[in-house]
């Protein structure tokens, strides 16, 4: 804990506000305790780890790394980070992310831009930078991230570790500041798939908080050591053959193909929607979404409040000085496609659309066991580039956001370089995604 607190410390744009050192040294204090003790202690205790800014946790401001929350203190704990805090975990650091998970690179933040860990000329992903970043350099043991519509695969993918977003609802949302709540998972990033099983087995289970939670099973060890269920795997022919991946990764992506051939593992290809359709889809439904559950931070009951003339400029100059360029791009784009005259054909649109792509998984998970894609088009962008082209920003989700609307279980998994493979299974079936990860190892 000592030694990742000093390297914590550093001040790299990992990190957000103070660090929670004093708290972490007590706890790591009573664990050390219990082993000279000669006691038996749990495997996550005394275990550090790293909390995206988007979660309630007692004791800190939870910022979202906007300046409209800057102050804001958590009024209580999430439920995901609860339960980790009840295994026995050590929280070390809020973590820097994109302002209310509003980005792909973690640079639309007041707490600077994150850089990436293996090259820190380009950025370090996004949403969940600061957590995946921590990780890579071994600043924390493992980190919670949040995953909206690929905002812990990619940065996980971008970094070179671990990072899933579980089925939607396996792990209570209870507590993390709402981004589209029909797609927002909370998940672990990590160095192993043995350390996403066992952090994700604390977190999971039906929570009276979060009506959209079911419970699960543990997901054991040893079940997911055998290769028992797994026959065959699918990719979207449209995906690779693109003119927008790049070549190394379709080179990367086709030699991971050959590999799972070679261990006898039948391939096939699979139609699926065009990525432009798939993104603006996912985009429609983030943004309506997000207008809707930021309403409330007008100064009021929540926010940076500052005064004006009267209650309504209040409102305005608050939100309008205390958001960021992106975070108001999208309201007022939720905010359109809500309003008469354009939610018929737009937003109604976008539902029906997530309904035809939710039956496209289920005819493929006929088929196939497992989907594999890379996580994105491209390598990562260098810091700056992003910020001038949002639209291209949004294209670089076209390999995450189609599962996410899925509600999907999807693991990145480390492919040597800054890419990564996601690996995807059907609803509830995470216990297949890892076990398929310790297949390939
Ligand atoms: N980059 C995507 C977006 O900006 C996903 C973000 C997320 O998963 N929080 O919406």
């Amino acid at each position: 804990v000592k030694e990742k607190l000093a390297l914590l410390s550093q001040n790299t744009n990992n990190t957000v506000n103070s660090l929670l050192s004093d708290k972490a040294l007590k706890l790591a204090a009573k664990v050390d305790e219990k082993i000279v003790n000669g006691e038996t202690i749990g495997l996550l205790e005394g275990i550090p780890f790293g909390i995206k800014d988007v979660y309630m946790v007692q004791g800190t401001t939870t910022t979202a790394s906007s300046n409209l929350l800057k102050n804001y203190k958590s009024a209580y704990t999430a439920t995901a980070i609860q339960k980790l805090l009840d295994a026995g975990a050590i929280p070390l650091v809020k973590e820097n992310c994109d302002s209310f998970g509003h980005g792909s690179s973690s640079e639309n933040t007041i707490f600077g831009a994150v850089k990436n860990a293996i090259n820190p000329e380009l950025v370090g992903g996004g949403s969940s930078g600061g957590s995946a970043v921590n990780v890579a350099k071994d600043y924390t043991v493992f980190s919670i991230g949040g995953d909206t519509g690929g905002s812990i695969r990619q940065p996980a993918g971008y970094n070179n570790i671990y990072g899933l977003k579980p089925t939607y609802g396996r792990i209570s949302r209870y507590g993390i500041m709402a981004y589209a709540s029909s797609t927002d998972c909370v998940g672990p990033i990590a160095k192993s798939v043995e350390d996403i099983r066992i952090v994700l087995n604390a977190m999971s289970g039906k929570d009276v908080k979060d009506q959209t939670t079911y419970a699960s099973a543990e997901i054991d060890a040893d079940a997911i050591k055998t290769s028992e269920g797994i026959k065959t795997v699918g990719y979207f022919k449209n995906f690779i053959e693109s003119d927008a991946i790049s070549p190394e990764i379709k080179a990367d992506f086709l030699s991971a193909i050959e590999k799972i051939k070679a261990k006898g593992i039948e391939v096939k290809t699979l139609d699926f929607f065009e990525s432009n359709t798939l993104v603006s889809t996912y985009y429609t439904l983030a943004m309506a979404e997000t207008a809707s559950n930021l309403s409330r931070l007008d100064g009021t009951n929540y926010g940076n409040r500052i005064e004006a003339e009267n209650l309504k400029e209040t409102y305005a100059v608050t939100r309008s000085e205390n958001f960021s360029e992106e975070t108001k791009r999208r309201i007022v784009g939720g905010n359109q496609v809500l309003s008469q005259g354009f939610s018929d054909a737009i937003y109604l649109k976008g539902l029906a659309l997530r309904d035809a792509i939710a039956n496209n998984f289920e005819d493929d998970f006929k088929k196939v066991d497992i989907i594999l894609s890379p996580v994105t088009p491209n390598r990562p962008p260098k810091i700056g580039d992003s910020l001038k082209d949002p639209h291209a920003m949004y294209l670089s989700d076209a390999y995450t956001v189609g599962f996410s609307l899925g509600q999907l279980p999807t693991l990145t998994v480390p492919q040597g370089t800054e890419t990564g493979l996601q690996i995807t299974a059907a609803k509830q079936n995470d216990e297949l995604v890892l076990k398929f990860a310790n297949f390939l190892k």
